[in-house]
């Protein structure tokens, strides 16, 4: 069977502190579960405590992943992170895509596309975030909106189609405490699914994570959909007895 991947996004939360006690409590709930535990883990985590986390999760199950990366190499982008510079913290995983930046940073399908092959020519798995507003939900336009989204970067990345992790966010979902009941989010994992089948025949191979108010309560059910292979969790993440539970789900 697929490993499941549980992805903790962080946002713009954290501290030196903070953290230190967050990754001690994950390791320390990791090793107590069994040790061939099955799921991937990783945290994204904001730029400036790469290094520290970087440290605290060395030769732990969990791996290192960023927020955002930027679509240029090096040079005149003030404020933006290469790929290089990820690379040299030992990140894995770079989300691209996520609502927040499309909504707050305004960037476009193409801008996502860009990024997603930035970070795949660095041997960084992007994981490209999709989703549809709740008006987008509520004029029908679910299906034509992540498709739209995902096209873009299959267009762009070519044969790397395989090495992509993909989210599916429902926008609606993001921190308000709703989330997709198990059929919804299973419904719009199928589409995502064909559509990666129409460019790939390992199309089941690729990492189909849900996100939006994921949470202890509710990742199993979630988790149990059959095109759902892992999770992208908010604040359940900041959490560590939630964020345990949502692994412990997955294993
Ligand atoms: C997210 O930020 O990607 C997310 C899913 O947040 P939350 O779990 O808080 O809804």
């Amino acid at each position: 069977m697929k490993k499941k991947l549980i992805v903790g996004n962080w946002k713009m939360n954290g501290s030196l502190a903070a953290n230190a006690a967050l990754i001690a409590a994950l390791k320390d709930g990791l090793a107590a579960q069994a040790a061939d535990a099955g799921c991937g883990v990783a945290v994204a985590v904001p730029a400036p405590y790469l290094a520290q986390v970087q440290a605290l999760v060395e030769g732990s199950r969990i791996a290192l992943a960023s927020q955002d990366v930027s679509q240029h190499a090096v040079g005149a982008y003030t404020g933006e992170t290469s790929v290089e510079m990820l690379r040299e913290f030992g990140v894995r995983y770079t989300l691209v895509g996520h609502s927040e930046r499309r909504q707050y940073h305004g960037e476009t399908d193409a801008v996502v596309a860009a990024k997603a092959q930035r970070a795949l020519a660095a041997g960084i798995t992007p994981i490209v975030c999709v989703g549809e507003t709740l008006a987008e939900r509520e004029t029908g336009e679910t299906e034509n909106v992540v498709k739209r989204q995902l096209a873009a970067v299959v267009h762009a990345v070519g044969h790397c189609v395989t090495e992509l992790v993909v989210a599916y966010e429902p926008v609606w979902a993001i921190g308000t405490g709703r989330t997709a009941t198990p059929e919804q989010a299973q419904e719009v994992h199928a589409v995502l699914r064909a559509q990666l089948a129409a460019a790939t025949t390992h199309a089941q191979d690729i990492a189909l994570l849900y996100g939006g108010s994921m949470n202890a309560a509710n990742a199993a059910q979630l988790l149990a959909q059959p095109d759902i292979d892992g999770g992208l969790v908010g604040g359940a993440a900041l959490k560590a007895a939630d964020f345990l539970q949502i692994i412990a789900a997955a294993d």
